[in-house]
């Protein structure tokens, strides 16, 4: 971060005059919003997409179509398959997999939500940090999605149960 945060600081004086709001300036789309965050030294795709994803939630600002993706993480994934959203890959732990399964959520997110695939993002990420736990029991009787969830890949034979 030491590095990082001076290099975004030189990119913004030098590419946006010193003004970080010209980023997302008027008529800008949310996929080219995307793009310049990804042109930050140490910024990802799963950063780029969440940080447009933020503020178009919850700074309100006004994008284009097409609009971010949603954000590549593991506790979405996690939500995504256990509500039957997203068919699991069993057949391979190697990373290409990992990689594989990533890239289908993305594409899942836009077939469900066109408009705007990244509003998808932070109810999954909710689902999975407060309620639909990896590393130990889910709390289904809490979780709002318990009276439909389908609880794919949790049975009572699991180390983990079903949380009901
Ligand atoms: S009902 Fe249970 S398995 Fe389904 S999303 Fe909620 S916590 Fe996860």
């Amino acid at each position: 971060m030491a590095r990082l945060l001076p290099a975004a600081l030189r990119h913004i004086a030098d590419r946006y005059g010193g003004d970080a709001s010209r980023i997302w300036a008027d008529g800008s789309s949310g996929a080219a919003v995307a793009r310049r965050f990804l042109a930050f030294d140490g910024v990802g795709p799963k950063i780029a997409n969440m940080a447009v994803n933020i503020l178009i939630r919850d700074f309100h600002i006004g994008l284009a179509t097409p609009m971010p993706d949603i954000a590549v993480d593991t506790h979405v994934l996690r939500v995504f398959e256990r509500l039957g959203l997203l068919d699991r890959l069993e057949h391979s732990q190697l990373r290409s997999t990992r990689d594989k399964q990533g890239l289908r959520l993305q594409l899942r997110a836009r077939e469900l939500s066109p408009e705007w695939p990244g509003e998808l993002d932070w109810p999954a990420w909710h689902l999975g940090t407060k309620w639909c736990h990896a590393g130990r029991a889910p709390e289904c009787g809490e979780c709002y999605m318990g009276e439909v969830c389908p609880r794919v890949g949790l049975s009572l034979d699991s180390p983990y149960g079903s949380g009901t």
